[in-house]
C-alpha cells in the first residue's frame, strides 16, 4: 500500500484547528458587519493573467510562486490558484460592474490563498486570508477604517501586541523619479548586490527593496526613503492617513522600508506584525492602496483598498502568546463542544430508541450526542461525563410508561420526566445550570 501524505508545504486542520479557523471567520464575520463590510466569494482559481497582469510579472507572487494549473490539451486558457484574493475581487468588480453600486464598494471574504513557496514556519503553499476591500474611495480616511479595523480583528481574536507600521508609496506621478534613485543606488553598490538581484534590477528596482535575501538588510538601510521622493499630493495623501488613525487612536510606526511585494500598491502600504519582530515571514497581516489595479483588469480608473490577514500565522502567534490569551472566542469554541446531553440506554442494542430522542432533543436546539456503542450503560455514562456533557438521559424501563431518566451528570442527581417534556426540560435545566456556572 502507498503512504498517503497531504501536499508538501500543506496540513490539514484537524477538528481543534478547524475550529479555531471557523472561530476567526466568526469574529471576522461579525467585525465586518459592524462596518459594513459584505461579503464575497470568487473562485479560487482565476484566468492566470488576472494575477500576471494585476499583481505583476516581475513579482515573487507571479515569476516564482504562482501555483498553476497544467492546461487540458482541449483547453487554451491558462489557469493558476489564487496567490491572494484583490485580483479576483478586482476582476468581478469589473465583471459586474459594480461601479453603479453606491461607492465605494465594501467586500469582504475569507479563503484559502496557495502560494508555490518553499515550505517553512509560518509559510504554507496553501494558507488562508482574512480580506477586506473598499473599492471606490480615494481617501485617506477610508485607508484609515481599514487599518484600525484589521488592528480590531486581533484584538478580538485574541492576539496581544500587534504593531501597525505604515508607508506611502507613492503614485505615477513620484515613483518613477524615485525608482530612477533607487536604481542609481543599487547600481552603485556592485558586487554587494546578490546575482539574483541585480538581474530583476533592470524590470523593477522596487523588489530589492522587500527582497528575502539576508545579504539585502544592510544594502537595503542605506537605499533611499521614497517618503523623501513623495510628490506634494501623495505627501498630502499619507500625512492625512496618519491624522485620521491618531485621531483613531491606532499606533502606528512609520516604516520607510515597507513597499509590499505586489506592483498593483500606490500611495498607503501597511503591515501588521507582533510588536519586536520584524521580516516578511512573521508579517501577521498587510494591505495597501491599489488605485491602478481596477482600470488593470479593464475598468474605469477607480481608487480602491484593502488587506489580508494570515490566518494560520494569527493561529502561531496564539499558540506562542499561551492558550489563556486566547480570547473569548476561543473559549466559545470549547464550550460549544460539550454536549448539553448524551442519550444512553440501559439496552445496548436499542439504537433506535437513542437516535430517536437524541434527534428530538436537538429539533428543541439542544445539543445532544447518542451514544451508539453497543455497550453497558456504565461505559456509556462513563464516555458522557467525559465529554463533558451536562446531563445523561437514560432510556430503560421506565419508557414503556413513556417517561426516561434525567442525570444531572455533575450534581449526580436524577428524576424521571416524561419523553414528551424532555426537550424543555433539559432546556430549562441546562439555563439553570449556566445560570450557576456563571455565579
Ligand atoms: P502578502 O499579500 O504576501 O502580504 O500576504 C498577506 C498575509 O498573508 C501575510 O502577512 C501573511 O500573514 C499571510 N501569508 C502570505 N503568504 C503566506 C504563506 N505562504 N503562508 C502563510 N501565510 C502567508
Amino acid at each position: 500500500m502507498p503512504t498517503f501524505r497531504a501536499p508538501r508545504g500543506t496540513r490539514d486542520l484537524l477538528p481543534e484547528d478547524a475550529a479555531r479557523f471557523l472561530d476567526f471567520a466568526r469574529v471576522a464575520r461579525d467585525l465586518t458587519d459592524r462596518y459594513g463590510y459584505r461579503p464575497i466569494e470568487t473562485p479560487v482559481f482565476e484566468q492566470a493573467a488576472v494575477f500576471e497582469r494585476g499583481i505583476g510579472e516581475v513579482t515573487d507572487v507571479v515569476e516564482k510562486e504562482l501555483f498553476r494549473i497544467a492546461p487540458r490539451t482541449d483547453e487554451a486558457e491558462a489557469w493558476a490558484l489564487r496567490p491572494e484574493p484583490t485580483a479576483g475581487i478586482a476582476r468581478a468588480y469589473v465583471q459586474h460592474g459594480m461601479k453603479t453600486w453606491p461607492q465605494p464598494v465594501r467586500l469582504t471574504t475569507i479563503g484559502p490563498m496557495f502560494r508555490y513557496d518553499r515550505p517553512q514556519a509560518g509559510r504554507y503553499r496553501q494558507f488562508w486570508q482574512f480580506d477586506v476591500e473598499a473599492i471606490g474611495d480615494p481617501g485617506p480616511a477610508i485607508d484609515a477604517e481599514i487599518i484600525e479595523l484589521g488592528t480590531r480583528f486581533y484584538a478580538e481574536a485574541g492576539v496581544a501586541g500587534v504593531e501597525v507600521l505604515v508607508n506611502s508609496i507613492g503614485d505615477a506621478a513620484c515613483r518613477p523619479r524615485y525608482l530612477q534613485a533607487l536604481g542609481r543606488y543599487y547600481a552603485g553598490v556592485g558586487e554587494a548586490l546578490p546575482a539574483a538581484e541585480r538581474e530583476r534590477l533592470g524590470r523593477n528596482a522596487l523588489r530589492l527593496l522587500d527582497s528575502k535575501d539576508p545579504a539585502m538588510v544592510p544594502i537595503n538601510a542605506a537605499a533611499p526613503r521614497i517618503t523623501d521622493h513623495l510628490c506634494d499630493a501623495c505627501s498630502e495623501h499619507f500625512a492625512a492617513v496618519r491624522a485620521h488613525l491618531e485621531a483613531l487612536g491606532v499606533p502606528h510606526r512609520v516604516e520607510a522600508s515597507l513597499v509590499r511585494g505586489l506592483d498593483y500598491y500606490t500611495r498607503t502600504a501597511f503591515e501588521f506584525y507582533v510588536a519586536g519582530r520584524s521580516g516578511q515571514q512573521q508579517a501577521l497581516g498587510g494591505g495597501g492602496r491599489y488605485d491602478g489595479l481596477i482600470e488593470l483588469m479593464g475598468g474605469q480608473p477607480t481608487p480602491g483598498i484593502g488587506f489580508g490577514l494570515g490566518l494560520d500565522r494569527v493561529a502561531l502567534v496564539l499558540d506562542e502568546q499561551g492558550s489563556e490569551a486566547s480570547g473569548a472566542g476561543a473559549r466559545a469554541v470549547d464550550a460549544a463542544r460539550r454536549p448539553d446531553a448524551v442519550v444512553v440506554s440501559a439496552d445496548p442494542a436499542d439504537t433506535v430508541g437513542r437516535l430517536q430522542v437524541a434527534t428530538q432533543l436537538r429539533a428543541s436546539g439542544l445539543a445532544a450526542r447518542a451514544d451508539l456503542g453497543a455497550r453497558k450503560l456504565g461505559r456509556q455514562m462513563e464516555a458522557a461525563a467525559r465529554d463533558g456533557a451536562h446531563f445523561a438521559v437514560i432510556l430503560g424501563v421506565e419508557q414503556a410508561d413513556g417517561q426516561v431518566q434525567l442525570r444531572d451528570l455533575k450534581a449526580g442527581t436524577q428524576r424521571l420526566v416524561a419523553l414528551a417534556d424532555l426537550g424543555r426540560e433539559v432546556g430549562r435545566a441546562v439555563k439553570q445550570h449556566r445560570h450557576g456556572d456563571a455565579g
